[in-house]
């Protein structure tokens, strides 16, 4: 399917419990390629892209309905704030004062907490312009919301190009000293979700990783990959040496970027020779957390009668390292009043 310019739709995606109506847009860029979200946590519900053959296949996991979606689920295809990743023990200092957040990934706080960005509604504005077709996403978090200082006004971009790229692009700006770090958690399976992600392809420009302590909180240590099942500095197999991660599962670790702010070299590329789907991913952020879908014996019904197993989709989480606001060595995650936070990533399709 070709247009001759791109398109977005909208329709009724549901309701919540409380009434408020959830709709999903579609992006359809010139040739062919869709990418769906929903106003529910930002989630992206699908990503229609072209196998070697032009096939389009769905490269995402995630449910067919929202009643679906607010079960309790690994984040399919959601928004991630108002912090990524983890907060040890729930608590950090800024300017001498200790803020204290939800533990929700005891002792830890996790992903923004109880409600986070994954499951608050957002505003959506939709634009076209000649290279594709875009919606931006808005919300502002009120001062004091899980814990956070300040009132968070966010506004996040998903544009669809016609080059078959997604580009997601994060600003927000804060009246009160506060703490960002944003994300999104999409987990890909190029095959169009057949089977596991273990014969995928992975390389990461990465040479180290954070070392992380048993309940993944980094010890302030960072490794070199070299001789140790995370060196994906040349690409090699997800699958080949997965199984001796046996604490976590799988892959559930921050990567150092090699070349941070080098939005023109890809920070991770993902192949899967089966339907020859390549995605580039490019960013602004200084790390990614490879997180390989480790359910253990859970399984999640899926899209369309799939069942999700441990392994069936893989998170690259562009994003500051975590805990980093109890760690003044990494990379600052301290948002002023008078700056505007601003992050990019973008996912290129190609079949080479
Ligand atoms: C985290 C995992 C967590 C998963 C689901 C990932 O980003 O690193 O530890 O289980 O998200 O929330």
């Amino acid at each position: 399917m070709h247009n001759s310019s791109p398109l977005i739709t909208k329709s009724s995606f549901g309701a919540l419990p409380d009434g408020r109506e959830i709709c999903q847009w579609t992006l359809t860029n010139t040739q062919g390629m869709t990418c769906r979200a929903i106003n529910f946590g930002g989630i992206i519900t699908s990503l229609n892209v072209p196998d070697r053959h032009g096939r389009l296949g769905d490269v995402v996991l995630g449910f067919d309905n929202l009643h679906q979606y607010l079960q309790p689920h690994p984040r399919f295809g959601a928004l991630i704030g108002r912090f990524a990743n983890r907060i040890a023990h729930a608590r950090f200092k800024l300017d001498g004062e200790v803020y204290t957040l939800a533990a929700n990934k005891p002792p830890h706080h996790l992903h923004g907490g109880m409600v986070g960005f994954d499951k608050v509604v957002w505003y959506v504005d939709e634009f076209i312009r000649q290279d594709g077709a875009g919606i931006r996403l808005s919300y502002k978090s009120p001062d004091g919301e899980e814990g956070y200082p300040g009132n968070l006004k966010v506004d996040v971009d998903y544009f669809l190009s016609n080059d078959n790229a997604l580009e997601i692009t994060y600003r927000a700006r804060t009246d009160k000293k506060t703490i960002i770090n944003l994300t999104h958690h999409c987990y890909f399976n190029l095959s169009g979700q057949q089977g596991d992600i273990l014969h995928h392809e992975l390389q990461l420009r990465a040479s180290q990783f954070l070392q992380v302590d048993e309940t993944l909180i980094p010890t302030g240590e960072i490794r070199s990959v070299a001789q140790t099942p995370l060196d994906f500095t040349n690409p090699r197999l997800v699958g080949r040496d997965i199984a001796q991660l046996n604490t976590t599962g799988g892959y559930d670790h921050c990567f150092v970027l090699d070349n941070p702010d080098d939005i023109h070299t890809p920070a991770a590329t993902l192949y899967d020779p089966a339907s020859g789907r390549r995605m580039e991913l490019y960013t602004t952020e200084p790390g990614i957390q490879l997180f390989t879908a480790n359910f253990g014996q859970n399984a999640y019904l899926g899209k369309k009668g799939a069942t999700y197993w441990a392994h069936h989709g893989i998170c690259l989480e562009t994003q500051h390292f975590p805990d980093s606001p109890n760690r003044p060595d990494f990379p600052t995650v301290i948002l002023n009043p008078d700056e505007e936070f601003r992050s990019m990533t973008k996912y290129v399709f190609t079949t080479p």
